[in-house]
């Protein structure tokens, strides 16, 4: 498997922020995002960096299933996050990790556009899917409809599903309305679902936008504490 990095931080999206997790994060990305922080990981590294507490290695690239269980094993009990990068491209390594690794809690950060990826191992271990929402005015492109199809599949698991949607100062209003539309329809296939706006955050600041005032009054009109908006601390904190 491709492995960029192993690290052991806080979550810092969604409503889990401030959580100690174990962070694996995969190789290559099928998106190019106008706000990506990870771009290290759109390339195959040969060398995956380790870094827990302070102490940094590297091992070569690919990495085994028993290296990375030997690595991990210590902190069974721990959450433990898939990222990227989009894990999905790398579904077999994926599913050998699911099979192979006890003793955790899986979180999969995934830009949900590859549908054909998921499957029935996928679903029977991750036990909470956070998606981002991908808009036109970061990607280029429209992809509603694969984001609808990805849903649609993890939605028929009942596990816990978090959207996230980067909140830029190129998200026009229009799109903010079209997140809303599909956060309501998208409510009727499953209640275990939330939505958290997260402006983007540079040089330790929140960047202001209209999305970002729009989004701080939807989340004061949704009473049930299922629609969060949080923005990215690690840059805040100066944490990895
Ligand atoms: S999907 Fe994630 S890793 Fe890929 S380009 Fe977008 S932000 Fe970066």
């Amino acid at each position: 498997m491709q492995i960029d990095e192993i690290f052991l931080s806080l979550q810092g999206e969604t409503e889990f922020v401030g959580i100690p997790f174990l962070f694996v994060r995969f190789s290559g990305c099928n998106l190019r995002c106008s706000y990506c922080d990870t771009p290290a990981a759109f390339t195959i590294s040969p060398t995956c960096h380790i870094h827990f507490h302070g102490q940094e290695s590297f091992l070569s690239n690919p990495l085994s299933i028993e290296q990375l269980t030997t690595l991990l094993s210590p902190y069974q009990g721990y959450w433990l996050s898939f990222t990227g990068g989009e894990p999905l491209l790398q579904r077999e390594a994926l599913e050998t990790c699911l099979t192979h690794l006890k003793g955790f809690r899986f979180w999969m950060e995934t830009n949900g556009t590859l549908p054909e990826a998921l499957s029935p191992i996928i679903f029977s271990h991750i036990d909470v899917w956070s998606m981002d929402l991908k808009l036109p005015s970061a990607i280029g492109k429209n992809l509603w409809e694969t984001q609808e199809r990805f849903f649609s599949r993890i939605a028929e698991t009942g596990k816990t599903i978090i959207l996230k949607v980067i909140l830029t100062p190129t998200t026009t209003l229009e799109e903010m309305e079209e997140v809303w539309k599909h956060f309501l329809l998208w409510r009727e296939k499953t209640r275990s679902l939330s939505l958290t706006f997260q402006p983007m955050t540079s040089e330790k600041k929140v960047i202001q936008s209209e999305s970002l005032r729009w989004a701080y009054e939807k989340t004061l009109s949704w009473p049930d504490g299922k629609v969060h908006l949080i923005p990215q601390i690690h840059p805040i904190l100066q944490i990895p």
